[in-house]
Parts: C-alpha cells; structure tokens; sequence
C-alpha cells in the first residue's frame, strides 16, 4: 500500500505518470497533487496569485519523496493552458493526468448579480476547464492515453440560494465533461467529473455558523468533507484501474445529494 495525502491510503500506482493540478497550490488542489505524487506521479501544479503556497506545496511534495513543479498560469487565459501543457510536455516528455480544479466562488442574489462577477465565474470555472482539456487532450490523443477530471459541485446538480452563477458554471463543466469524454473516448482519453459537497477550505471559512449549522443539518455524514477525501476519488478517477469509467460524475458530498 501507498501513502498518499495524510489519511488517504490507497491501492493505485501513478508511477511514471506526469499530472497537471490546475489550483494546486491549497485547498482541494493542493491535496490532489499531494495525493497523486504520493501515488508516484510528477506532478506539475499551477497557480495565479499565490506563488509561496505554490512553492511550500511542493517542497512538501519533495520532502516526502516525491516529483512536482510549480507554474504560473491563469486558466482564463487560454493561451497560458497551451503553454503550460507546452511546458509540462518539454520537461517530463508527457502529459497523462489533467485535474481541472482551479475555481472561483462569488456569492450573490440574482437581482445582484453583477454581469462582471458573471464573467469572470465564467471565465476561470467554465472557459478555464474547458481551455486547460482543450490543451491537455492533444498530447493524450497522440499517446491515445489520458485521464481528465474536472471539478464540479454539489450545487451544480442541486442549485443553492445566491449561487445562480457560480452553479451554471458548475453544471456546465458537467456537460462539457461528458461531451469530451464521447469525443475522445477512441483514444483511450477519459473524461470525469468530482462534484465534491462542502470540504473544508478557504472557499468555505467565509461561512457563519449559522449557516454551517442549516447546512449540516442537509447532511446525511453529519459533517462536512476534506480535501484529502476529494482528492482520494480524483485519485481513483486517474488511476490505470478506472479504465472503463468515462463522463460519469463522482459525487463527493456526504449525502447531500443523492
Ligand atoms: P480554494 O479557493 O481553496 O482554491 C482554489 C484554487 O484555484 C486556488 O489555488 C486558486 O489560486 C486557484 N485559482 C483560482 N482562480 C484561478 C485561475 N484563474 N487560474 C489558476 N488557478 C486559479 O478552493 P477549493 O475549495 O480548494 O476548491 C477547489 C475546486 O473545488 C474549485 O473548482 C471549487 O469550485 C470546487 N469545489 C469546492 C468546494 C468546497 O466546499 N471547498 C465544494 C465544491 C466544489
């Protein structure tokens, strides 16, 4: 057995595999590249803003072992996804995994719903999924190997008061997905979704009490998740063992939804 994030132990081997975590540098992402590089995979993870988290997560890669690269690149700007893939393939020769997490959440009614707010979930949540799979399939095709996941949410599939924005994005990486997961599936390119419930992160500090106690109430586990058990089902997904699993969604959430 392989120890992956703390907690996550798991059966699956990643060796010789070479990832691409967008966000990578915290919360969710941060724990899929840790998990994936536990597993034996070079892990290339990407961050915008917050470069010393970016580097403090791979030295903690590295200090267990491991292989992982930081790099900067903005999923809203496309043509920084085709250099990133440009870069990744460069250094380590191939590109096998591509986990689309890096997201943006911006809460607000719908009568305040600002059109700029609107843009930029779109921007950074759909187009920047969409872009990064744009970019990573080529070399998958070539190899007629990859393992795509992309990072919906619960409320993607059940919509959630003063989220109307941030859950269209949510629900469209899940068409996207399973459009891409068709398109490529002759070319032994899987194409899956992790639409995890509430995880503990910095998108969710914001929450009151309140709030949290309404929420818990919702929960069948009676909790809320962590990363580690989002990134032990993206594991899965990326595994050589999930071969035959393609456009499906892999609801992480407690029960929440069912
Ligand atoms: P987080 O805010 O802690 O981390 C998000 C990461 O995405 C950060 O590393 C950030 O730098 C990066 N990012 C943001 N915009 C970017 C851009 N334009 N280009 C590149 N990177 C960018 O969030 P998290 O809770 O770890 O969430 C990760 C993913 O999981 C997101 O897609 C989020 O929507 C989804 N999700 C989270 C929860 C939750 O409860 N935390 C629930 C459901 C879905």
């Amino acid at each position: 057995m392989l120890e992956a994030a703390p907690g996550v132990l798991c059966m699956f081997s990643l060796n010789e595999r070479v990832a691409i975590v967008t966000g990578g540098s915290r919360g969710i992402g941060r724990s899929c590249a840790e998990t994936l590089a536990g597993l034996g995979a070079t892990v290339v993870l990407t961050y915008v803003k917050g470069e010393a988290a970016a580097l403090e997560a791979v030295q903690a890669i590295e200090s267990k072992g491991g292989r992982a690269k930081a790099l900067k690149a903005d999923v809203a700007v496309s043509a920084e996804m085709d250099e990133l893939v440009a870069a990744t393939t460069k250094e380590f020769g191939r590109l096998d995994i591509l986990v689309a997490n890096a997201g943006i959440a911006i809460d607000g009614l719908l009568l305040r719903l600002k059109d700029e707010d609107l843009d930029a979930l779109v921007a950074t949540n759909l187009r920047g999924t969409i872009a990064s799979a744009r970019a990573a399939v080529k070399p998958m095709m070539k190899a007629r190997y990859g393992r795509i996941v992309f990072l919906s949410s619960v409320v993607g599939e059940m919509g959630n008061v003063g989220q109307t924005a941030y859950a269209a994005t949510k629900a469209g990486v899940i068409g996207a997905a399973k459009s891409i997961a068709r398109e490529y599936a002759s070319r032994n390119v899987t194409v899956n979704v992790v639409a995890p419930g509430f995880v503990d992160t910095d998108m969710t500090t914001h929450m009151t009490d309140a709030m949290k106690t309404t929420l818990l109430s919702g929960i069948p586990l009676g909790r809320t998740g962590q990363a580690s058990e989002v990134a032990a089902a993206v594991a899965f997904l990326v595994s050589n063992e999930a071969a035959y699993v393609t456009g499906q969604v892999l609801r992480v959430n407690g029960g929440l939804y069912m």
